[in-house]
């Protein structure tokens, strides 16, 4: 038998920085509040159209601990965030942060069963929310509101509800004197991982800090961003990409944010115009609505400097077609992953001192961190060029899945590698190139779509006797979830009927786009599904 290779180690062409030794994440994102006190933090894109400094945004959020802590919330208990993109977000997270707790966000537009999974499991004891979305937490699951389940809400307060703006009244200087050990969790991002259901990631102070510091701090930030920059934060907060690199790296470096509820073309090209946003943090979606939709060319984008693009795969002609309408910026991709703090590998052209990167490249492993790249068969270390899952490993990764040791020794191994279930190589400069999928996850616009998840549910139906979802191809969504389904015997079940029972159920970025009918699942001796067969059969078919 040949011995195992050498694990060959890639690291960033740029050295490693000191990291910082802050104790709390809150602490370390306002550490120079007094330098950017009076420049914008917050720009709100809502009807008030509110403009926030950093000493507003740390005021309130302050406040915010103080108003949570008057209602109970105490170090290491979870706050559940059910909101679009509001300033509100921020101060809500911030908040919890200062007095220790963890925030669990969640997509509004979740079905209440949806919602009441994630709440349940992260042990939430209180719920932040707009009062259209509260009819949601009426469930029969969840406690009643205002009777054993707190819900503050932005806008109207209906009935049970808090206003938010209580909690904004507080008394600053009331948040109780507790310490924060790095190790604390401050963020509970729900993600399916690299297989089965929707897990709760634990992110501390000290992986959020690290990831943060890797992306924009030292001489040489892997991320540059200025004082001056404004960010555009239109990417749903409640998912890490926009938590972390959006949001965090923001505050951290001084820039600001111009906050937008959700995507709508005219309204985002407006904002960047009147903002003069500098920086766009973006997914292959919205990199395509940029790139192809007629009603830019009526925009002015020659503020726009750097273009970054993450969640999910982007296609080389995408990239180019973009290319022609900011040809001012610097256009890159990042690679991440909700259990590596996020972020992996980040475009080096981002830094302050550039290193150019080829159309397709996700960028480099970011400082402080070491990749490799596995054979998937064998585990063992592959060399340059040669493709094979990414694992990472380094202070900013997660501490593992709340209360799922399973699931966290499966995916951070003895040695502390992550293992990604992204398949991808390392080519001579250093660069990561992402080339497939080996694990379930379906990735529909950047938003997770668990196979397991929607085969729970399509197993439920009496008619149904087994099922398999997988991912199919998709011009505008990357990719979209199709199912294999075993009718029971003698069931009359039609294609329409499937999709409509999955569509009650689900968000709609989980809603099944096809259904093919089958005799048998190919399962493996010990039960798996055999994706790969049915991948094999959908290109064919
Ligand atoms: P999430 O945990 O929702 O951030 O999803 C992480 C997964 O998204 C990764 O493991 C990849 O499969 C995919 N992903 C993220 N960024 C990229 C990228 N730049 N290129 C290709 N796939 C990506």
């Amino acid at each position: 038998e040949t011995p195992p290779p050498e694990t060959t180690i890639f690291r960033s062409k740029f050295p490693d920085i000191p990291l910082s030794n802050h104790l709390s994440l809150h602490g370390y994102c306002f550490e120079k509040l007094s330098e950017f006190a009076d420049a914008p933090c917050i720009i709100s894109t809502d009807a008030a159209g509110k403009t926030y400094t950093f000493r507003e945004t740390h005021l309130l959020s302050r406040r915010t601990a103080a108003g949570f802590s008057k209602l109970g919330i105490k170090h290491g208990d979870v706050i559940m965030v059910l909101l679009q993109n509001s300033p509100e977000f921020v101060f809500a997270f911030m908040g919890a942060s200062m007095l220790g707790a963890v925030t669990t966000a969640a997509n509004p537009f979740c079905t209440a069963s949806e919602i009441y999974k994630q709440f349940k499991a992260s042990g939430a004891k209180l719920v932040i929310t707009q009062s259209v979305y509260v009819d949601k937490l009426r469930n029969e699951n969840f406690p009643g509101i205002g009777d054993g389940l707190t819900v503050l809400t932005l806008d109207a307060s209906p009935e049970g509800c808090t206003p938010f703006s209580d909690v904004l009244e507080a008394d600053e200087t009331a948040i109780p004197d507790i310490t924060i050990d790095p190790e604390d969790p401050v963020a509970l991002p729900y993600s399916s991982g690299t297989t089965g259901l929707p897990k709760g990631v634990i992110l501390t102070h000290k992986s959020l800090i690290s990831s943060v510091a890797q992306q924009v701090d030292g001489e040489n930030p892997n991320l540059y961003l200025k004082t001056d920059d404004v960010v555009l934060c239109v990417l749903p907060l409640f998912h890490i990409f926009s938590l972390n690199s959006v949001l965090l790296c923001s505050l951290r470096a001084g820039a600001a944010v111009m906050i937008m509820p959700k995507f709508e073309i005219t309204a985002m090209l407006e904002g960047i115009q009147r903002h003069r946003v500098s920086v766009a943090m973006v997914v292959p979606p919205l990199v395509l609505a940029l790139a192809k939709n007629p009603v830019v060319e009526k925009y002015d984008l020659s503020s726009i400097r750097i273009v970054l693009s993450g969640a999910a795969p982007l296609g080389k002609e995408l990239e180019e077609a973009l290319r022609t309408r900011v040809p001012q910026a610097v256009f890159g991709q990042g690679y991440g992953m909700t259990e590596a703090g996020p972020v992996l590998s980040m475009c080096p052209a981002f830094a302050k001192e550039p290193i150019a990167a080829k159309t397709g490249s996700c960028g480099m492993v970011v400082r402080n961190a070491d990749l490799k790249v596995i054979d998937p068969e064998t585990g063992f270390s592959l060399g340059r060029n040669q493709p094979g899952e990414i694992c990472i490993r380094g202070p900013q990764i997660m501490k593992g899945y709340l209360n799922d040791p399973d699931a966290t020794s499966s995916t951070i191994d003895v040695e502390g590698w992550l293992h990604t279930g992204d398949i991808g190589y390392v080519d001579d400069d250093d660069e990561v190139f992402i080339v497939d999928r080996v694990k379930e996850l379906i990735k529909f616009k950047g938003f997770q779509v668990p196979p397991a998840e929607l085969e729970g549910l399509l197993v439920s139906h009496p008619s149904i006797a087994d099922a398999a979802v997988i991912p199919q191809k998709d011009e505008a969504a990357g990719e979209v979830p199709v199912a294999f389904v075993v009718r029971a015997k003698d069931a009359d079940l039609t294609e329409e009927a499937v999709k409509e029972f999955i569509a009650k159920q689900v968000v709609f970025y989980k809603r099944l786009h096809k259904i093919y009918f089958v005799h048998s699942i190919p399962k493996s001796p010990s039960g798996k599904i055999l994706r790969k067969d049915l991948r094999a059969k959908l290109a064919t078919s």
